[in-house]
């Protein structure tokens, strides 16, 4: 690790962990409102690599809550956040991707879901499962949504949410730029909290009511986790 550069980091992570989240591999799927942030504080920490995933150009009403400008307008979102990490730390390795496949996920180390669409959501849980890998979720919708930290071992996506499909999303009630960095923030504080303790976790936030609160999951003979009955994917594949 570059002791020059990231001196403040390692003073308050110590150079263990500094040196940990230098050698991460990271999946970013969607990088829009929060995925797009999430790139950003991914390529300042330094880590190893990052994975973007989408296919969406930049439209110019993504600027109010977006990490892209006007010149980015009609651009590849993954395009735009690979000149951007490159400006940032060069020395980050950018991977980028159109579309949903097993096997670029099972390239990382772990991934965030950053996607709006609640069928997405199903999927990217369902790989996690297949693939056993722990992964980070997002959704937010105003100023109120849920994030946390999941590993398939102890509970999944789906058992959150039970295969409702009214699940918060950023197309329900518009956004409030705050609540994106907030949550993007906190989702990052997740990854790196991940590494030394992997416990999952889940939380609810209000930011109108100031208030953030732990979410207690419990798994009760899961059709995804525990069964493995896929509903999205055919065998956890795409
Ligand atoms: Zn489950």
């Amino acid at each position: 690790m570059d002791k020059a550069r990231f001196f403040p980091q390692i003073k308050f992570f110590g150079e263990k962990l500094s040196d940990e989240i230098s050698k991460k591999e990271v999946l970013v799927v969607g990088i829009g409102g929060i995925g797009s942030w999430i790139v950003e504080m991914l390529a300042r920490m330094g880590v190893k690599k990052i994975g973007v995933l989408d296919y969406d150009r930049v439209e110019i009403h993504n600027l109010t809550r977006q990490n892209y400008r006007e010149k980015d307008v009609g651009s590849l979102k993954v395009d735009t956040s690979e000149e951007r990490v490159r400006e940032i730390n060069s020395k980050v390795m950018v991977e980028k991707f159109n579309e949903i496949k097993l096997e670029y996920f099972k390239k990382f180390d772990l991934f965030f879901d950053c996607v709006d669409n609640i069928d997405t959501k199903y999927l990217l849980n369902e790989i996690s499962v297949y693939i056993g890998k722990p992964y980070i979720f997002g959704t937010i919708s105003g100023n109120r949504g849920f994030f946390g930290y999941i590993d398939p071992k102890y509970f999944c996506f789906y058992d959150i949410y039970h295969g409702k499909r009214d699940c918060v999303s950023c197309r329900d009630e518009g956004i409030d730029v705050s609540s994106v960095f907030f949550i993007s923030s906190l989702m990052v504080k997740l990854f790196i909290r991940s590494i030394f303790d992997p416990s999952p976790r889940v939380y609810h936030f209000n930011l109108s009511e100031f208030s953030i609160e732990e979410v207690k999951v419990k798994r009760k003979d899961c059709r995804i986790c525990m069964r493995r009955d896929f509903e999205y994917s055919r065998d956890g594949s795409v």
